[in-house]
């Protein structure tokens, strides 16, 4: 730890010697003096130990920021906004640090903005259905906070303990019920945004429509902090369902899975969750929480959720789901019986990322390739292409995912010291991604594009990443909002 922190004090040390001049205000103030007058100290930090603990995400990226500041309420953001554009120094937005493409690491010389603080409920409004917050707050809790009024943010990602609305609201996040509910952009009324001139508005009005030009509130949505910071954000809200039971359903290999979900598909049969987890991403569970009640022997399984009002009618469904997984290969189904059995399951399924590393000794887990999407249709050669990815790389690659968007988080596993690993591992992303983009597919299902994935954009989007560059270019001409990510 005294070496680490050693090491980023000489090249905080460093740093300082080799940029004198960018921070110092025309009026000559230091970075330090402005940031000074514009937060109370226990809201910023030049320290080398606390920028390192800023220094990355859950991606293979890292950099230290200049400093940290830890704002509280939105004037403080715009004053830290409006000085970092007088003086063209890069700013950039941070949630809790859990997005996996590089979207909240710094920029070199950066402000780094952990909106954190800002975490409270501000108004629920029952009527019409919203709920405005501000950005620091964590999905769990903002839900918890909700549940007292049966109503809740529908778009659950498998970090929702560690999320914050703003950095769902900056990948354009979602997960577990993406296949009902859609993603963070379909739930999200109204933004206001601080741009990088450092003026702050509401993007629209507070109703759940409104035909008055362009959308500006998707733009924001899924701009990874490019375009504005979030201050504040109105969210519809849906009411919880009293019920729920969640199907199980075993395969002998992921590509009858495959062919099974576009059967449901093809069928109308769409749950409320539908989620994959290949034989390792099984095992891994298993290591991390052996009581939970999974096949023990299936190559795959299937997990379909199913909620509503009334028990006898989430049977009814059932039942019609269980008929057209046994015509399309499925075996053991069994159905929860329990709200008890229900958390476990998605509480397992939300540790299988992390418990990911458990399946090979002295191999662990590295974000890069995890979240690709195709077509529903192109399922089985998805599936197909990974197996065979798997044999003739020798990484272990354990499989899940968000199957009812065709959204499958491949988890690739190294021994992280191991050059030649971290190399294979590279490739290995590359087929990935090429594969899913050959399938009509995405290179990012919900994680975002951020450091990670840039280099694939062009492909995916063609000549639309032109279109975005200008838009960046015109909302943020001197490109201090989190540079060099995405575009
Ligand atoms: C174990 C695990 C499971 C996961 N499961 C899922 C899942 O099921 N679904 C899913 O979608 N993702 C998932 N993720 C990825 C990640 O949790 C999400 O992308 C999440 O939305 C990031 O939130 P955060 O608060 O950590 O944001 P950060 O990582 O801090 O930031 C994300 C992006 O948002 C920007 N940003 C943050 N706050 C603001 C703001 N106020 N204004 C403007 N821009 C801002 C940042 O600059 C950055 O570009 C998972 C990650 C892990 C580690």
């Amino acid at each position: 730890m005294t070496v680490i922190r050693l090491k980023f004090i000489i090249s905080y040390v460093l740093f300082k010697l080799f940029h004198p001049v960018q921070g110092c205000d025309k009026m000559g103030s230091s970075l330090e003096e402005v940031i000074g007058k514009i937060f109370p100290k226990e809201q910023y930090s030049f320290d080398p130990a606390i920028l390192y603990a800023y220094s990355s995400d859950v991606s293979q990226f890292e950099q230290l920021p200049r400093v940290v500041v830890r704002p509280t309420d939105k004037e403080q953001v715009v004053k830290v906004v409006k000085y970092a554009a007088g003086e063209k120094i890069p700013l950039v937005a941070r949630g809790n640090g859990s997005g996996a493409a590089g979207g909240a690491v710094p920029v070199k010389g950066c402000i780094l903005v952990d909106f954190t603080l800002m975490n409270q409920v501000l108004e629920v409004n029952l009527t019409n259905h919203m709920v405005r917050v501000q950005p620091g707050i964590v999905h769990a809790d903002l839900n918890n906070y909700l549940k007292k009024d049966k109503v809740l943010f529908p778009v659950v990602p498998g970090s929702s303990e560690m999320a914050t609305i703003g950095g769902m609201i900056g990948n354009n996040a979602s997960g577990l019920k993406a296949v009902k509910y859609g993603t963070t952009k379909d739930w999200v009324v109204d933004l206001q945004v601080v741009f990088p001139d450092g003026e702050m508005t509401w993007l629209t009005r507070p109703v759940r429509k409104s035909a008055t030009g362009l959308d500006l509130v998707r733009l924001m949505v899924g701009s990874e902090g490019t375009l504005g910071l979030v201050v504040e954000a109105l969210l519809r809200i849906a009411p919880i369902p009293p019920h729920r039971r969640i199907m199980q359903a075993s395969f002998k290999n992921l590509e009858d899975l495959g062919k099974c979900v576009s059967a449901l598909f093809q069928h109308g049969l769409i749950p409320s969750a539908m989620e994959v987890l290949d034989r390792s991403a099984i095992d891994a569970i298993h290591l991390y929480k052996e009581a939970v009640n999974l096949s023990p022997d299936a190559a795959a399984v299937l997990l379909l959720e199913e909620e509503g009002d009334e028990l006898g009618y989430i049977q009814f469904r059932l039942q019609k789901f269980q008929q057209v997984c046994q015509e399309n290969g499925a075996y053991n189904l069994h159905i929860s019986q329990s709200e008890k059995e229900n958390t476990q399951l998605w509480e397992a399924r939300s540790l299988v990322g992390a418990s990911s590393s458990l399946v090979k000794p002295g191999y662990n887990r590295i974000y890069v390739g995890e979240d690709i999407t195709v077509p529903i249709d192109r399922l089985v050669e998805m599936f197909k292409k990974l197996r065979d990815l798997a044999k003739s790389y020798t990484l272990p690659i354990i499989v899940f995912g968000h199957i009812g968007d065709g959204n499958i988080h491949p988890a690739i596993t190294v021994r992280k010291r191991e050059p030649a690993d971290l190399a294979l591992a590279e490739k290995l992303q590359d087929e990935i991604h090429h594969a899913a983009l050959a399938l009509g597919g995405s290179v990012s299902g919900e994680h975002g594009v951020g450091l990670a994935r840039k280099r694939y954009l062009p492909e995916e989007r063609g000549y639309a990443i032109e279109i975005m560059r200008k838009i960046k270019q015109a909302i943020d001409p001197n490109n201090i909002l989190n540079p060099s990510k995405i575009y």
